[in-house]
C-alpha cells in the first residue's frame, strides 16, 4: 500500500520547492491539483495543475472526481480521486500540496495520512518569498499574506512541523519522517 503525504504551509513557505526535490526519489510522487485559477507564466496543463473553469471544476465536484476541493484566495482547487486512489494501490509516497481546509478533509477520510506543515523561519521571509516569485499580483500577494497568519493556525493539526529555513535541511528531515533514508 502507497501512503498519503500532505504538505501544507501557507504561501512563500516553500512547499512546492520541497516537493519538487523531494520527487527526485522514485518511490515520491505528487499529485497534480486541478485548479480555476489562471495559469502563471512558468506553469503547464497537466504538469502543474489541471486548469479548468468553474463550470468544469463544479461538475467535477458533483460527479465526486474530488477527494477534497477547498476555495483559496478566490479560486478552486482541489485533488483528483482516481489518480489519488491508484497511487495508494502503489508502493508510493503521494504527496499532497494543499491548503488547510482540503487537509482537514483529507486527514478525515484518510486518518493514516502522514501530514507535515511547513513553516517559514519568519514573516519578513515570507514576504522576501512571495516579493520575489514576483508572479503574484500586489492584492493577491496581501490576500496571501493574511492567509497565511489563519494557516498557521491550523498547525497544530498537523502531525509534523518544519521550519524551512535551509533547503536542504529541511529535504533531510521530511526524508527522515517518511523513513526514506
Ligand atoms: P498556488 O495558487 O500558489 O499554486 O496555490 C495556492 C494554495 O492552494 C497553496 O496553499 C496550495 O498548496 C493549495 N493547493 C494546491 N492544490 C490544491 C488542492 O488540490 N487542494 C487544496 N485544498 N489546496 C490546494
Amino acid at each position: 500500500m502507497g501512503k498519503i503525504v500532505i504538505i501544507s504551509g501557507p504561501s512563500g513557505s516553500g512547499k512546492t520547492t520541497v516537493c519538487k526535490l523531494l520527487e527526485n526519489d522514485a518511490r515520491v510522487k505528487k499529485s497534480v491539483s486541478v485548479t480555476t485559477r489562471p495559469p502563471r507564466q512558468n506553469e503547464n496543463n497537466g504538469e502543474s495543475y489541471h486548469f479548468v473553469s468553474t463550470a468544469e471544476f463544479k461538475d467535477m465536484i458533483q460527479k465526486g472526481e474530488l477527494a477534497e476541493y477547498a476555495e483559496y484566495c478566490g479560486h478552486f482547487y482541489g485533488t483528483p480521486v482516481k489518480a489519488l486512489q491508484e497511487a495508494i494501490s502503489k508502493e508510493i509516497f503521494y504527496l499532497l500540496e494543499i491548503e488547510v481546509q482540503g487537509a482537514l478533509q483529507i486527514m478525515e477520510k484518510f486518518p493514516e495520512a502522514i501530514s507535515i506543515f511547513l513553516l517559514p523561519p519568519d514573516k519578513k521571509t515570507l514576504s522576501q518569498r512571495l516579493v520575489k516569485r514576483n508572479t503574484n499580483k500586489k492584492q493577491d500577494m496581501a490576500v496571501r499574506l493574511k492567509t497565511a497568519d489563519k494557516e498557521l493556525e491550523y498547525k497544530d493539526r498537523y502531525d509534523h512541523c518544519v521550519v524551512n529555513d535551509d533547503l536542504e535541511e529541511t529535504i533531510n528531515i521530511i526524508r527522515k519522517i517518511l523513513k526514506l533514508v
